[in-house]
């Protein structure tokens, strides 16, 4: 079966087609800028990469150009449209209705606009590719597979804030959680990996890049996550603040007379591996300068891991012990020497990393000593393939059983 994974942005547009059972990607692209004039289309699997400009002036003409490519000329993979089977489309913000992936109708499509209140710019645009994608290929059954459904599981000791307990009921202020795709498929996948049931582990995953997200995840149910209501809580990240003092927030906009924006603009794009070393939010330059005597660039590399292994410790805590410690994300799968700090010391609790197997290359693996009482593993995330495989277990059940509902049980967890 084919699947279509369609991740719309407000300007752009990701997709992939892979064989789910195969687990082949056919067919990968980016359209860029959509609905301006600089609007550009990238095309193949890294190599044979085609790069050109093209109108799209919305969603709607992205999935046209996206669809010519995959069935015609050089870059064609598949003859015809019918060999779409299905089509996964992310959704960032499911909010208090989707526990998990979901078969698309309209009722779906209106709640997901309804969660837009709670991420604007991904919710709508998730829709705009939905749109897209049904104008184009009518027949074809659909799937919203939510960043936010995995940590539906979290209990409300987790998910609620010591804030009025009315702000929560008039504004639905709790945690929601992100990046819940890719901690799904690297704790699944890690359970693979160890040849144990995900339900007997206790697992702290942790996605490392420019977005930083650790959760805990107890015999398969995330019971916590570092991200909270929106994106910007948890762990210090490349550009956002991650959790500090909330009085810093009105004090600040009181100093510097900034406007919500403006402050929510700080905390977002300015603050972070930026923000602190006034370098820039990629570690591998703010390591360059570390290396380079620039202590302000050492002060946020430390800064970074130190916010990791607090959360590593916050999470042992609430599970009463951990099996397992996922890596993922560009600095969780790459960095050898953040790695090392954020597992350092920690060998009272159980966690040994290996200094040779931590060197040894970004693939799949282990990198804790055969006597560490946790393993540590490195696992390269695949969201995409996270939700191909949801879609086909929807779509396939779907066609199994001609029925509009599903079986839960084919779900992961
Ligand atoms: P995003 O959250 O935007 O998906 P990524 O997961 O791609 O981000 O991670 C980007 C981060 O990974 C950057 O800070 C980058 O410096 C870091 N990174 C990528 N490769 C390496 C590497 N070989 N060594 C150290 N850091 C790396």
């Amino acid at each position: 079966m084919n699947v279509l994974v369609i991740n719309a942005g407000s300007s752009s547009l990701k997709y992939q087609l892979i064989n789910v059972e195969t687990q082949e990607l056919l067919a990968k692209g980016l359209c860029d800028r959509v609905g301006s004039d600089e609007a550009m289309h990238k095309h193949g699997l890294d190599s044979d990469e085609i790069c050109i400009h093209t109108q799209m002036a919305d969603h709607d003409q992205a999935v046209a150009v996206v669809l010519e490519t995959l069935t015609s000329g050089p870059t064609k993979a598949i003859d015809s449209l019918e060999e779409i089977d299905a089509v996964g489309h992310r959704i960032v913000q499911g909010g208090k209705y989707f526990d998990r992936s979901v078969i698309i109708d309209e009722d779906v499509i209106a709640k997901i606009d309804e969660m837009a209140e709670l991420a604007p710019l991904h919710n709508k645009a998730a829709i705009m590719g939905i749109r897209g994608c049904q104008h184009h290929m009518p027949d074809t059954p659909m799937v919203a597979v939510f960043d936010t459904s995995f940590y539906q599981s979290l209990p409300p000791k987790a998910y609620m804030y010591p804030l009025p307990y009315e702000l929560y009921e008039k504004y639905a202020i709790r945690k929601y959680g992100a990046h819940g795709t890719s901690h799904r498929y690297i704790a699944e996948r890690a359970a693979d990996l160890l040849e144990e049931d995900l339900r007997d582990l206790k697992l702290i995953t942790c996605h490392l890049g420019n977005g930083c997200s650790i959760s805990a995840v107890d015999h398969g149910i995330a019971v916590d996550t570092s991200m909270g209501m929106t994106p910007l809580d948890g762990l210090m990240m490349g550009t956002r603040c991650g959790s500090i003092d909330p009085a810093i927030v009105t004090y600040v906009m009181d100093k510097e007379g900034l406007s919500p924006q403006e402050m929510d603009d700080l905390m977002n794009k300015r603050s972070g591996l930026l923000g602190v070393s006034g370098i820039s939010n990629d570690l591998r330059s703010v390591d360059e300068e570390a290396d380079r005597g620039n202590e302000r660039a050492l002060l946020a590399y430390e800064m970074y891991s130190n916010s990791a292994k607090k959360y590593i410790g916050q999470y042992m805590a609430v599970m009463g012990g951990v099996d397992c410690i996922v890596l993922t994300g560009g600095v969780g799968e790459n960095s050898a020497k953040m790695r090392r700090m954020i597992f350092a010391g920690l060998q009272t609790m159980g966690i040994v990393l290996d200094n040779e197997r931590n060197m040894a290359g970004p693939r799949e693996r282990e990198i804790s000593t055969d006597e560490s009482e946790v393993l540590i593993v490195i696992i390269p995330t695949d969201e995409e393939l996270m939700i191909a495989r949801d879609t086909y277990e929807l779509v396939h059940d779907l066609i199994d059983s001609d029925e509009v509902d599903y079986n839960p049980d084919m779900l992961l967890f």
